[in-house]
């Protein structure tokens, strides 16, 4: 059965790119019958950053995403944090130098920057810069003389010349070679554990996929360079190898990186300005998924998780067309919101109601501000809604509050002169008893009966103009219905004058 896991470090809040990655991993989890793991990876403690953990949690929570294993539920093979797993990590290190696999390196910073800046200056110049000095010049003996002395120390991994070539799920076989400079002779040798007792991200990583028992790993494309030395890992034990997929980065519209500029913030601040877990999922799942392999085309593009749940796989999954596109988290926010709102018995429209309802009172600063009212003015507006607190804007205000409008303006647009306009409007007061939603049209025929030169569209825009200021959008009816005849003859009597 798959063992998919999801394995981020708290190194800061969850972004959109994350939330693919978990959702990748608990999809091919739920549709295969598997487990879904959460892992913390928090060895690199100058990274961590305060709230991280929470955060991770309190977003999957809130997107309905549920960890089978995790630190927070456990598991059979607890802890999930790696900070609370050092000795299980000590204890494969050792494993490792008593086969000569890995050795104790004792050079100082200083050396290492020293091989580091030499390194640069190679032709070619290599990022890959370790000498091995500490493998040709300490004997078993002695290294383990300096480490009982207390030296400091960190334990390296003795790469091969030569890392096997791996098959990737999605890319197929890739042949990743290290970067050895022979002639100079630097070695990758990668650190292992840390002088701190810590071990680094790639030892730890290996351990703990190999102990949880992990049958896929799919991540983000930045780790595909890493997977050879990851591989020689589990060589180097004797371990099966998971399967790999790694999932291409996302990009803008325009294909660059995707950056806070080009508006990735963390999964919480986007519930924050009213988008719903819903469309944040199927906002995400499309990012290198497609949902014709698996499910059918939809032109809607709709998929709930539930359905995904079922459906999902990775034959889906695509190497490129990872493009992040806002104005469509926005279509499928709208979707859900509206499919939401449209059951007015629902708690969902309730919350929605007492919301709306404390944010327009707040900002109005409206005492006695009925909630019915704001309950009936939802059941009409609801389907032009993107985000519930767009209900809380200027764009609907004009039901509770009279509209701010400027008379100019409505001359010019209508290229009227003001005694048309004041006709018009006397009119209007004078038939305003007869503005229901019901007499409207009666009424406006009446008045045009009456005074033959006015034109029906120049007294339906005053009218609008009249209740709801510069706003458009919402049909007269259902205004006037919605303000209510004293409402509207109130309205129509300031704008007289
Ligand atoms: N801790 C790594 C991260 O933060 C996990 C990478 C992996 O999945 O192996 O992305």
């Amino acid at each position: 059965p798959v063992r998919a896991r999801f394995a981020p470090s708290p190194t800061g809040f969850l972004h959109l790119g994350s939330l693919r990655t978990a959702l990748y991993n608990y999809l091919l989890a739920k549709s295969t019958n598997g487990t879904f793991i959460l892992r913390l990876e928090d060895t690199d403690q100058n990274r961590l950053i305060d709230g991280a953990e929470e955060n991770i949690y309190q977003t999957l929570k809130w997107l309905n995403i549920k960890m089978d294993e995790s630190p927070i539920n456990n598991g059979p093979h607890s802890p999930y944090r790696q900070s609370e797993r050092s000795s299980i990590y000590s204890h494969y290190a050792n494993h490792l130098l008593e086969k000569g696999l890995a050795y104790r390196c004792f050079c100082s910073k200083h050396r290492l920057d020293g091989l580091r800046d030499s390194a640069r200056l190679l032709k070619p110049p290599t990022t890959v810069s370790y000498d091995r000095h500490c493998i040709n010049n300490i004997s078993i003996e002695e290294s383990n003389k300096r480490m009982e002395n207390g030296e400091s120390f960190t334990i390296r991994f003795k790469s091969p010349n030569q890392y096997p070539t791996f098959i990737d799920l999605l890319h197929g076989e890739i042949n990743l070679q290290p970067q050895i400079n022979s002639i100079d002779k630097r070695f990758e040798d990668p650190v292992l554990m840390k002088s701190d007792g810590l071990p680094t991200y790639h030892f730890a990583n290996v351990i703990d996929d190999h102990l949880m028992e992990i049958t896929h790993v799919i991540r983000g494309e930045e780790w595909v360079a890493s997977t050879p030395k990851h591989i020689a890992l589990y060589n180097a034990f004797g371990w099966e190898i998971p399967k790999f997929i790694h999932i291409p980065l996302l990009t803008t519209v325009a294909g660059k990186k995707l950056s806070k500029r080009s508006g990735d913030i963390d999964i919480m601040s986007l519930k924050n300005k009213g988008y719903l877990p819903e469309a944040l999922i199927n906002f995400s799942v499309l990012f290198g998924w497609n949902p014709k392999r698996d499910l059918g085309e939809k032109v809607s593009e709709i998929y709930s998780l539930d359905e995904l749940c079922q459906n999902w796989s990775i034959n889906g999954l695509t190497k490129g067309n990872a493009k992040v596109d806002w104005k469509k988290l926005d279509y499928f926010n709208k979707h859900y919101l509206t499919e939401k709102l449209k059951t007015f018995n629902s708690t969902f429209f309730q919350n929605a109601v007492e919301e709306s309802y404390q944010n327009i009172k707040n900002t109005l600063n409206l005492n006695n501000l009925q909630k019915d009212k704001v309950s009936n003015v939802l059941k009409m507006i609801y389907p032009s809604l993107v985000k519930l607190n767009d209900f809380n804007t200027e764009m609907y205000h004009y039901f509770f509050i009279s509209p701010t409008y400027n008379k100019d303006e409505i001359l010019s647009k209508l290229k009227i002169d003001n005694q048309t306009l004041t006709n018009i409007v006397d009119k209007l007061v004078q038939n305003s008893k007869s503005l229901s939603h019901e007499q409207f049209n009666e009424t406006i025929n009446i008045i045009l009966l009456e005074s033959p030169d006015l034109k029906k569209r120049i007294i339906f825009q005053v009218l609008r103009y009249a209740l709801s200021g510069p706003q458009s959008g919402i049909n007269l009816p259902i205004i006037l219905e919605l303000l209510g005849p004293e409402e509207v003859q109130s309205r129509l009597q300031n704008f007289q004058t």
